[in-house]
């Protein structure tokens, strides 16, 4: 560990926590100081990080430090990195990802000999839960639901204040079949949710139906009271209400928190999933939907905070 400088005094680094979200396009990385976020880094996903993660973070680390002011050489003392896909955490691999290609990735003993600290591994959404219920919108909130919605869509699950870990494929919500007759799924499946509720599929359906546009386009749209548009998204708001509302009344969740690219349609999106959620439970006024508190920052700030009780292994 190097240290100079009136800020990098021992006592002030033990303090920092770091985050490295490594996401299908995006790298993201945080240095927290207590509760504050001291610096944020993003740049691209590499193609080939797979085979290249131990520089990929490395280098990452190095401008991460510099953009918080400190040494670019400056090592925390524990790294929490987080990814996407099927993550067994108390083996700290990496079992799957279709995006990044990796199959069975062993991230601490990847990382070690390039990364000099002590590296956790933690699955990106269920880190953007830990993240949200530590500094975003579900601060003080013990049972949550966190559904990110893009391109992908996902879950996890707080009860009682802690994040349900489960198996591998834990979460993998986007992949329950809830139309046996609709669209093939990008895993192969048909009618998975994510085929019907997620953004790349409300685009398709939106364009299958002569318009131009995306996700972002039909929320406008919706906004703008375009009818063919309110038919669209009452399909996926219906599907993911449908898929929701079992989870929310088997866990007794009282705050559902929607996280991705489709949380930018704000209350087109909130207001009637709160509504379709509310029909399908015995308590209408028991849970709360709302938009994510850190946006794309939650898998970051929450991988500052995993838990050592996931793997862990000191590198060097
Ligand atoms: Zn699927």
């Amino acid at each position: 560990m190097s240290l100079s400088g009136p800020v990098a005094a021992d006592r002030d680094l033990r303090r920092l926590r770091v985050g490295v979200d490594i996401g299908g396009t995006r790298i993201k990385a945080v240095v927290l100081d207590g509760g504050t976020v001291r610096a944020r880094h993003l740049e691209p996903t590499p193609s080939d990080v797979a085979s290249t993660m131990g520089p990929t973070v490395a280098g990452v680390l190095a401008r991460l430090m510099t953009a918080a002011d400190l040494p670019a050489q400056t090592v925390p003392e524990r790294v929490g990195v987080v990814v996407p896909g099927l993550v067994d955490e108390e083996q700290g691999r990496a079992a799957w990802s279709a995006n990044l290609g990796w199959r069975d990735l062993d991230v601490p003993a990847v990382l070690a000999g390039h990364v000099d600290a002590r590296v956790v591994l933690g699955h990106d959404v269920r880190a953007g839960l830990l993240g949200e219920h530590l500094l975003g919108a579900a601060v003080g909130v013990a049972d949550v639901l966190f559904v990110p919605l893009g391109t992908g869509l996902a879950a996890a699950l707080m009860t009682a204040g802690r994040v349900v870990r489960g198996t591998t494929w834990t979460g993998e919500l986007g992949h329950v079949r809830v139309a046996p007759n609709g669209p093939v799924c990008g895993c192969g499946g048909r009618g998975c949710l994510e085929a019907v509720a997620g953004a790349t599929a409300v685009g398709k359906r939106w364009r299958a139906a002569g318009r131009e546009g995306d996700a972002r386009t039909v929320a406008e749209a919706v906004a703008a009271g375009d009818p063919l548009a309110q038919e669209v998204w009452a399909e996926a708001i219906a599907a993911l209400a449908g898929a929701i509302a079992p989870v929310v009344a088997t866990a007794g969740t009282r705050l559902v928190v929607i996280g991705g690219g489709m949380a930018e349609a704000g209350p087109v999106l909130l207001d009637p999933l709160h509504v379709a959620l509310a029909e399908r439970l015995p308590d209408p006024d028991g849970v709360d939907v709302v938009r994510s508190g850190l946006g794309e920052w939650s898998g970051a700030i929450g991988a500052a905070h995993l838990p050592d009780a996931s793997f862990s292994q000191q590198s060097g």
